[in-house]
């Protein structure tokens, strides 16, 4: 065969697959979204799992005419300004997320920034744009997705039961609002209410929206992180020794303000409480780190779960650190003494 250039909406289509696994990483895409929108109260309503219908609502800047039609294109952003990938402070920046959720579903994009009279909607049909058309509706944007791969049979195969989507997507909601305490979380089932964790802001803040999430058990039983060395700053909750799960499913990460999976910290708080838990127990933790957006590289896997730390000596240093300090603090003393 000879080669020929692939035809727009099939690009979207594959490019979907990496970025569009479940319904839970359009939750993800879309909410981030909302995020970087600035948006302060954003709602979450899903059905069946979020297979039939998943729908954001948020108060952010919303988008005029010209950004609504862009939104859904191919490799539009707003978010890569001097076209800088050592300078990432968005939760976004590939422009591919509602292009690539519009190839396999229906997708509606609709928005009304502070200085507009109306909202303007716009609709990709699995991959078909039309629009834009006039849509009553408050400040901000929301976006409806509905029937995600009806047009994909092939990956609609391998979604799993409603419950399990809906579990990803509780899950991944949780990792959102752990990260933003100072914006008002609402997730919703079909029928059912099934978070709502009102904005917290000011000192204790991290502390109080842990609680909402993790709930009150888990504040009760840890001690608070504090500490900056080396330019990486270690915030967030640490389990007591006595607290322990039986996974790591109870163990949250996140890496300026992004929820992230990475061996050097899961190998740093192995380390931190090698003195005190059992190899087999697993302390829970909500570890926040925050470094020069320039020290990490974020752009290894579409998803953006998984990162690069350039310097990984220092961060294990300081997590380990942070956590001997508060440890000791609570009357925790490792054998070799955290001094150094
Ligand atoms: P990215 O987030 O990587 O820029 P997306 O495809 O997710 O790419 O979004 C494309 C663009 O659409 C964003 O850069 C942003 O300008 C705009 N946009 C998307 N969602 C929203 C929203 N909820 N509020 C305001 N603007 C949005
Ligand atoms: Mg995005």
């Amino acid at each position: 065969m000879p080669i020929r250039q692939l035809p727009e909406d099939l690009i979207n289509r594959i490019a979907a697959g990496e970025v569009v696994e479940r319904p839970a990483s359009v939750v993800k895409e879309l909410v981030e979204n909302s995020i970087d929108a600035g948006a302060r109260r954003i709602t979450i309503a899903t059905a069946n799992g979020g297979m039939d219908l998943i729908r954001i609502t948020d108060d952010g800047h919303g988008m005029d005419r010209d950004d609504l039609m862009l939104s859904v294109e191919r490799h539009a952003t707003s978010k890569l300004s001097e076209d800088d990938l050592d300078d990432i402070r968005t939760l976004g920046f590939r422009g591919e997320a509602l292009a690539s959720i519009g190839s396999v579903s229906r997708l509606s994009v609709a928005s009304r920034p502070a200085d507009a009279e109306t909202g303007l909607a716009v609709v990709v049909d699995n991959g078909r744009r039309t629009g834009p058309v006039p849509q009553a509706m408050n400040r901000g944007t929301v976006i409806e997705m509905r029937d995600l791969f009806a047009q994909v049979p092939a990956r609609r195969k391998f979604l799993k039961s409603a419950r399990s989507e809906t579990a990803a997507i509780t899950d991944v909601v949780k990792r959102l609002a752990m990260a933003n305490p100072e914006i008002h979380f609402i997730l919703e089932g079909s029928d059912r209410m099934m978070s709502n964790w009102p904005a917290i802001t000011g000192e204790g803040a991290l502390a109080a929206r842990l609680g909402q999430v993790m709930g009150a058990d888990f504040v009760e039983n840890s001690v608070p992180l504090a500490m900056a060395r080396h330019g990486v700053v270690v915030a967030g909750m640490a389990g007591l020794p006595t607290y322990t799960r039986a996974n790591s499913l109870s163990q949250f990460y996140f890496v300026n303000g992004r929820s992230v999976r990475d061996k050097v910290l899961v190998g740093a708080i192995r380390a931190a409480y090698a003195d005190y838990v059992f190899r087999d127990r697993f302390p829970v933790v909500a570890l926040y780190i925050a470094i020069d957006p320039a020290e990490v590289d974020v752009n290894v896997h579409p998803a953006k779960a998984e990162l690069r730390f350039q310097d990984q000596g220092a961060i294990r240093g300081a997590v380990i650190r942070a956590i001997g300090v508060a440890l000791a603090a609570a009357g925790f003393k490792a054998s070799n003494s955290v001094a150094e």
